[in-house]
């Protein structure tokens, strides 16, 4: 999935905002270096435009999109949009430029999304879920991580707060450190940047982990090297996103699937090490020994390979 605008996203208003009479039903964003003003809107996904609004109030210049994940809307645009209804649009393709018409009080873009939404009149059917929790789905699906667990992995590291800092200076919404993560520097507060990063950093800690996501999860937590009474909080952690989750072996069915793994090594190199002796012994057979010319013709086609295993 496609981040709605280029360069580090920062979120000005979250998900769920009270705003007197209604909850803020969407994200608003800018950029963290630069001016948004008239910067390209990008489609998250591939889909087709089902509404335009007029530039008037409340939305100003505005489009309304369907695509597998249901209805999004992108609001306050400079000018009208360049796309017409009917039309389909590729994902990252051009909806429009950041602007401040309609019910704004400076540039910026709004987008909000119904998965199971119809849009009539510009009005969106359907309960309205926050953007972030579509992409974390998308960015943890792309990786093979399951995309429920991500979601309350993230809930646990920060409520779907993309601006928050803890004390331990983990940041945004998928609480990085940027010490420990250089390539994260200067962009843990984009949740999109964030949430893409911190799917495929669970993607490598669960192969990592040969699919075990309670170590995976303690591996985000607490470090790959963490052990005693620190490993333990990472075990904790893990255990409260997991609660009620039924996507992985167990820890003992994983235990056993290891224990049958260097069973079976063990096996193969024992039965390597047989074959070596073996081979050692009959090279020391004088070939008179052998009693017919069959047993002579399979010894010299056994040392043909065996001196030259090619
Ligand atoms: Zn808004």
């Amino acid at each position: 999935m496609i981040p709605p605008l280029d360069g580090i996203i920062r979120v000005t208003d979250v998900f769920g905002t009270a705003r007197g009479t209604y909850s803020h039903g969407g994200i608003d964003l800018g950029l963290t270096n630069d001016y948004v003003h008239r910067k390209p809107i990008r489609s998250p996904e591939a889909a087709e435009v089902v509404a335009i609004f007029d530039g008037g109030y409340p939305y100003g210049n505005a489009v309304a999109i369907k695509g597998a994940s249901g209805v999004w809307r992108f609001m306050h645009m400079d000018e009208p949009p360049p796309v017409a209804v009917g039309q389909t649009v590729p994902a990252g393709g051009v909806l429009g430029l950041v602007g401040s018409t309609g019910n704004s009080t400076g540039p910026h873009l709004h987008m909000d999304v119904a998965p199971e939404g119809e849009i009539y009149d510009f009005k969106i059917s359907g309960e309205r879920v926050d953007p972030l929790k579509l992409y974390a789905d998308a960015y943890a699906t792309a990786v093979g991580y399951d995309s429920e667990v991500f979601r309350s992995q993230i809930t646990m590291e920060s409520g779907w707060d993309p601006n928050i800092s803890s004390f331990a200076d983990a940041e945004g919404v998928a609480q990085i450190i940027p010490r420990w993560h250089p390539a994260m520097r200067g962009k843990t507060f984009d949740p999109f940047a964030s949430l893409d990063y911190a799917a495929n950093l669970m993607a490598a800690h669960i192969a990592f982990r040969d699919g075990d996501y309670r170590e995976a999860l303690a591996d985000y937590n607490t470090g790959r090297n963490s052990s005693g009474d620190f490993r333990n909080e990472g075990y904790h952690y893990a255990e409260i996103i997991l609660r009620g989750k039924d996507v992985m072996a167990t820890t003992s069915e994983l235990e056993l699937l290891r224990a049958d793994r260097d069973r079976n090594h063990a096996q193969k190199l024992g039965a390597l090490h047989h074959l070596g002796v073996t081979i050692e012994l009959l090279n020391r057979i004088d070939p008179s020994a052998f009693a017919s010319d069959e047993d002579r013709a399979a010894h010299d086609d056994a040392q043909k390979y065996y001196h030259d295993p090619k």
